[in-house]
């Protein structure tokens, strides 16, 4: 099968699988996140410049789990780390690592459970309405599709249209997630 390229990925230069896609109905039950897959404990980075607002560990159903939020609201939420490598409160930048792909809490296998929404305050948000999240397949540049490939080489690619060269460098990833409401 074809690897296709992602524009932003939990996984650098790391093949990943989309094991459960984003807001699949898993028997009466919304996948409220994308789960992928690289097949092992691999390293896990951020997408977004911000801070760690929340952290669980070892949660019944989350595992090792944490929030990092962006200045502009805009938040990840990664769910069955192995480990950490932050700690709650620090800033962490795109593409710095925040732990170890995991199958703590409610899982059945390595992957990472990825959730995006726009965060009022400084809790996350327990909905089932869409209109509350992100779609991060749209953030991430990939197919909302079980078992696609994926590889992110380290450098975010601004989706079209293309900014400047200058913008180009310091891309807002967060502006950019701000538009991509769920489809
Ligand atoms: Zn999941």
């Amino acid at each position: 099968m074809a690897v296709g390229k992602a524009r932003i990925a939990p996984f650098i230069n790391d093949v990943f699988t989309v094991t459960s896609p984003w807001w699949a109905d898993r028997g009466g039950e919304i996948h409220r996140g994308l789960d992928i897959s690289t097949g092992a404990k691999d390293p896990v980075y951020s997408m977004l410049d911000g801070t760690v607002v929340q952290m669980w560990h070892n949660d019944s159903s989350m595992g090792n789990a944490l929030v990092i939020k962006a200045d502009d609201n805009t938040a990840t939420l990664y769910m069955h780390l192995d480990s950490f490598s932050v700690s709650l409160n620090s800033t962490v930048k795109v593409g710095q690592q925040v732990g170890i792909e995991g199958t703590t809490g409610e899982s059945t296998g390595v992957h990472l459970h990825v959730e995006m929404q726009v965060m009022s305050g400084s809790r996350w948000k327990w909905s089932y309405n869409k209109s509350d999240y992100l779609d991060p397949t749209a953030f991430m540049g990939i197919d909302n599709v079980k078992n696609t490939q994926w590889i992110y080489d380290g450098t975010p690619i601004p989706p079209e249209p293309t900014p400047s060269k200058v913008q180009r460098k310091k891309f807002p990833w967060v502006l950019y997630a701000r538009k991509i409401r769920s489809r």
